[in-house]
């Protein structure tokens, strides 16, 4: 099929070239026209051409791309940020909600303790799965904050969690069998399961339910074949958060089915507004059947130092270890030390950073309430909001196109209102769209003063 299309880009750019043409040469550049009797415009002959190669190598070279990586699709996450990006370098005021990072420094005493891990040379390779005086820190800290008991042996540090979650799924996911996902997700989950062979079965737990999958749904999804429930608890990109009776009702479930595995992506842990965090792996019979995913990035305001890890039981760890052994080896020795100081030193930026959030969430949801159309839930945690937006699509905006989808909605409100958002369909809901608060309380009024402003001009 690439195959044809090729060919068919490839005739459709000679017959432009040399069919329809009729033209000039100014400094070695010929120039043709196009158009009918009324109108017609010059084209010049080398920038199509160019053009129309670009095209066909680049679709040429996607053809040559691995199966496995055409099974992928891009992060839309990325990309929103990245024409937020794009227009902000052609000088364009946007105000970019799109990033699912804190705005906060990393906190000084941890930079310290960097600046220290490279004065005495913490430069050459750590063991693959991290640092013993990490991982006991780790383990102290799950302890000491979740009540849950592991050795170093059954934690596995890596380059963020992002790894961790692809470690986890590459190393227990086999081709054909599935892994149960509650929409909305993160947008990286299905396409790892992918990535790994695995056939991702989304189960639908919308606005009107919270966003929270109950135990009958999860029941429901269950199949001979399903290997894995991912459940993330605060959620990104909802902000809900599974409470203790919810998680004890869908750990009932996992322990009727043998050799069911729970990823348990716990990023957001700290950033919770309903209080104490509860994680899955909590209750009996629950550990041996969970990976803890968990890491510094969010908690810490660390998210380029790239530190996360699993606790999970050690044969699940050993299997991590070996894929990180031939893949990345140990992550960053110097992220590693800035790690251990973010564990074992005071914790009081941790409890800062989260009360700035709560503010912030408050403020953003008081804003988005006041927007006729907009449906608005409460998050618990994290720091995104979901609002519903179907009421928009089939509008019309003032330059006549119609808002037909969340992303449609999430590129209307970057180009008119200059707010980078990003579509629910990403995230596996498309009745909705995603705003990061993680940036300051003047950016929030304002963007949510555009929003307002730019919705209210769809018709
Ligand atoms: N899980 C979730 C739910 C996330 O939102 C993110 C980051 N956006 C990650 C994992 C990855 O975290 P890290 O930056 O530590 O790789």
């Amino acid at each position: 099929m690439r195959d044809v299309f090729r060919e068919v880009c490839s005739i459709a750019s000679w017959l432009v070239l040399y069919g329809y043409s009729f033209g000039f040469s100014v400094n070695n550049l010929s120039f043709f026209r196009l158009g009918s009797e009324k109108m017609s415009f010059f084209f010049c002959r080398e920038k199509v051409f160019d053009y129309f190669c670009m095209q066909n190598c680049t679709i040429r070279h996607m053809a040559q791309l691995s199966n496995r990586l055409q099974r992928l699709a891009p992060s839309a996450t990325l990309a929103m940020s990245q024409k937020s990006s794009e227009m902000k370098a052609q000088g364009i005021d946007v105000i970019n909600m799109s990033v699912g990072e804190p705005d906060f420094n990393t906190p000084d005493h941890i930079k310290q303790a960097a600046k220290l891990a490279i004065d005495e040379n913490y430069s050459r390779y750590s063991p693959v799965p991290g640092y013993p005086n990490l991982r006991q820190a780790i383990a102290r800290k799950l302890e000491r904050e979740n009540q849950l008991h592991y050795q170093p042996s059954e934690i596995l540090v890596s380059n963020g969690a992002k790894q961790s979650v692809t470690n986890t799924i590459m190393s227990l996911v086999n081709d054909g069998e599935e892994v149960i996902i509650p929409a909305p997700y993160w947008v990286s989950y299905p396409q790892m399961v992918k990535l790994a062979g695995g056939n991702p079965v989304i189960v639908e737990a919308g606005f009107e339910q919270n966003f929270k999958m109950t135990a009958e749904q999860l029941e429901a999804a269950i199949t001979p074949k399903t290997r894995m429930l991912i459940l993330c608890s605060p959620s990104n990109p909802t902000g809900s958060v599974y409470n203790k009776v919810e998680l004890q009702s869908l750990a009932e479930v996992v322990l009727r089915h043998e050799d069911l595995f729970v990823l348990a992506d716990e990023i957001y842990e700290h950033i919770n507004y309903v209080g104490h965090h509860e994680s899955i792996a909590q209750f009996p019979g629950m550990k041996e059947r969970t990976i803890v995913v968990n890491g510094v990035s969010k908690a810490y305001a660390m998210t380029g130092w790239r530190i996360g890890y699993i606790a999970a039981p050690e044969w699940i760890v050993k299997g991590c270890n070996k894929l990180q052994g031939q893949y990345t080896s140990g992550p960053c020795s110097v992220s590693q030390m800035a790690a251990l100081a973010a564990y074992v030193e005071n914790q009081q930026c941790v409890e800062d950073m989260r009360q700035a959030f709560e503010r912030r969430r408050d403020l953003i949801v008081k804003l988005a309430k006041d927007i006729p159309g907009l449906e608005v839930n409460v998050p618990e945690g994290a720091f995104y909001l979901f609002p519903k937006c179907s009421s928009f699509y089939g509008k019309t905006t003032p330059n006549g196109s119609t808002i037909g989808n969340s992303t449609d909605l999430a590129m209307y409100l970057l180009e008119e209102g200059h707010v980078a958002t990003v579509g629910g369909d990403a995230f596996g809901d498309p009745e909705c769209f995603r705003m990061s608060y993680a940036t300051s309380d003047e950016n929030i009024v304002e963007a949510m003063r555009r929003i307002k402003e730019v919705l209210g001009k769809l018709q």
